[in-house]
């Protein structure tokens, strides 16, 4: 199943757009819906909520009054906390279950208001923000859903920011044009990412870039960094409750600014001992945040020649997203392959002349080699040399892996 969580400022068309994405398909809940069920009377949600806020918020007929509590929290940001330290936890559960109940290989779409602020993101594949001009959002809010303008504007300043939002967004669908432009988006959305990256994960198939080098070997893409900020926090979020990491790290090429490289992102993942990753909650966790095994790849080319092999065996996972190619390279903590992994990459972010060096092997081998498989293997005797000077850097440096 692919999470994707859907989010935006009030009134900037979220709930429009996960409508738009249950016609194409999607299993939706909406937190809103699920909060407005739990607040029925004789759910303990709402005892909870009379016993925090008094009578004043209880109608006579025994239900919240939603526009009293809502001029209550909305004019104090403790006395949201509060509520939201109630209802919070209550809708999570909820909305666990509900998501739980969507078929194997659907499109679990959760339309979350708080999903950046919560920090809740990290447990989608995706996050899809909506992002509408403000004067757009209050102008429909009063016109559209007869929202007061001083209301409209107190509730979208309590809310995260746009560049908040953007900050974990991996897709952003703006709305300031029709609602025609906005089904439009949607529309190549769901065709181009949601449903191809849904059917990888059903049938357990990675996302491949092209197989001539010279089709993803790209100058550097000024979001490769938040790209795999997020891919980091996800990863590290899913395995937390395994225990068995000891952190995971963005390496490799496109961690390395200014440097040309496959539009792939490789991330690190160590483990005290390599061998945890057989274990049925560290691979169910990798498999669940959406990576795939690559059983035929156990180890890395071992420095210098001759070196122990077992010093870098590996495992390696492949992303189903087919709009962002990820390696996952699992070591163990302290060897030798984990180590050169994140020396490998200070050393070039500290060293502009070998970053240029490498830069310019790249190419020159790109022109020699137009299939990425023999591209990678070309690069092989260019590595050997590096790990010589990238160590005596370290030493020269104090270099620690951090
Ligand atoms: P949210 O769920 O983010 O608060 P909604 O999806 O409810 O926002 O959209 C807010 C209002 O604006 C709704 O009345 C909706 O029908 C309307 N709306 C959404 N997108 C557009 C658009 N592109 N043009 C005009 N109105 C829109």
């Amino acid at each position: 199943m692919l999470r994707v969580g859907v989010t935006g400022g009030i009134g900037s068309g979220k709930s429009t757009v996960s409508r738009r994405l249950g016609e194409l398909g999607a299993h939706v809940v909406d937190a809103d819906a699920v909060g407005a069920e739990l607040a029925q009377p004789g759910q303990p949600t709402l005892e909870a909520i009379r016993e925090r806020f008094g009578e004043a918020v209880i109608r006579p007929d025994g239900s919240l009054d939603r526009a009293g509590m809502a001029a209550v929290v909305f004019a104090d940001p403790d006395q949201l906390a509060a509520l939201d330290a109630i209802t919070g936890p209550a809708i999570v559960a909820r909305v666990r279950a509900l998501r739980a109940a969507a078929p194997a290989g659907a499109v679990s779409v959760y339309d979350m208001p708080l999903l950046v602020e919560r920090g809740l993101w990290v447990h989608e594949h995706l996050s899809v923000v909506v992002e509408t001009d403000e004067e757009v959002r209050v102008r429909r809010l009063v016109d559209q859903r007869g929202l007061d303008e001083t209301d409209a504007r107190r509730r979208i300043a309590s809310q995260a920011t746009d560049a908040q939002r953007r900050a974990v967004a991996d897709v952003v669908l703006p709305n300031d044009g029709t609602p025609e432009d906005l089904e439009r988006v949607v529309d190549a959305l769901w065709e181009q990412r949601l449903a191809p990256y849904a059917a990888n994960l059903a049938s357990g198939t990675r996302s491949r870039r092209p197989d001539r080098a010279s089709d993803c070997v790209v100058e550097p893409r000024v979001d490769w960094e938040a790209r795999a900020g997020r891919v980091v926090a996800r990863l590290a979020a899913a395995l937390a409750p395994t225990g068995v990491v000891t952190e995971v790290s963005h390496v490799g090429s496109t961690s390395v600014p200014g440097l040309l490289a496959k539009d792939v992102l490789d991330v690190q993942v160590g483990v005290h001992r390599l061998a945890d990753v057989d274990e049925d909650d560290v691979r169910e966790s990798l498999v669940g945040a959406g990576y795939v095994f690559n059983h035929g790849i156990h180890s890395d080319t071992p420095h210098p020649e001759g070196a122990d092999a077992s010093a870098w065996l590996k495992q390696f996972l492949g992303g189903c997203d087919p709009g962002n190619h990820v390696h996952v390279h699992v070591r163990e903590h302290g060897s030798a392959g984990w180590r050169f992994a994140l020396l490998f990459r200070d050393w070039l972010r500290h060293e502009p002349r070998e970053r240029e060096a490498y830069a310019a092997e790249k190419r020159r081998l790109l022109e020699q080699h137009p299939t990425t498989s023999d591209y990678v293997v070309a690069k092989e005797p260019w590595f050997e040399g590096a790990w010589q000077r990238a160590n005596a850097w370290a030493e020269r440096t104090d270099w620690q892996p951090r």
